[in-house]
């Protein structure tokens, strides 16, 4: 490939490795000529599923609008950059294996949740208020409520704010 910075043709691979879960082959090019080092990403081109939206309307899959999706839900989130892009690379190997030519767009976010879910609750949740746009709260509140469930198994007793220490409050005064 092309130096980026002054279009020579000839640049040399000094290392390349797997990356996001073998889906990407990731190689640190230097320039022959101009001597500046980048880096490239390889991956298979395989064809994506149009996208059919809530109006009925097609468009055809945006990798970037995904990839920036999971960036903002991830934002500040102690993950890694190479764990978003194992998420971003199992998600788009998931919507090639359903073969389908089309796919709703509610079904891709369904997808991005599954995935984000596992990866990190925070974002998860980010993601989903987003995507789902609070339309339906109950539901939304149904599955923040069985987030809890799956990690701690305790009776949904009520309880008064317990979290905080009050040592401090004064009775009489
Ligand atoms: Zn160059």
């Amino acid at each position: 490939m092309f130096c980026p910075f002054c279009s020579h043709s000839e640049t040399r691979v000094n290392d390349s490795r797997l990356v996001a879960e073998g889906m990407q082959v990731r190689r640190r090019r230097e320039c022959l000529a101009c001597g500046e080092r980048f880096t490239s990403y390889e991956s298979a081109e395989l064809l994506m599923p149009r996208v059919i939206k809530s109006d009925g309307s097609r468009e055809p899959f945006n990798e970037e609008k995904l990839r920036s999706g999971l960036m903002r839900a991830l934002e500040k989130r102690p993950v890694s950059l190479e764990g978003l892009e194992g998420v971003f690379a199992r998600i788009k190997s998931q919507l090639r294996a359903t073969g389908e030519p089309e796919l709703k767009s509610r079904a891709l976010g369904e997808l991005v949740m599954a995935e984000l879910r596992i990866l990190d609750e925070v974002a998860y949740v980010r993601f989903a208020s987003v995507y789902r746009s609070f339309q339906d709260i109950s539901e939304f509140k149904r599955e923040i409520d069985s987030m809890g469930k799956s990690k701690k198994k305790r009776a949904p007793k009520k309880r008064p704010s317990s979290t905080k220490r009050v040592g401090a409050a004064s009775k009489n005064d």
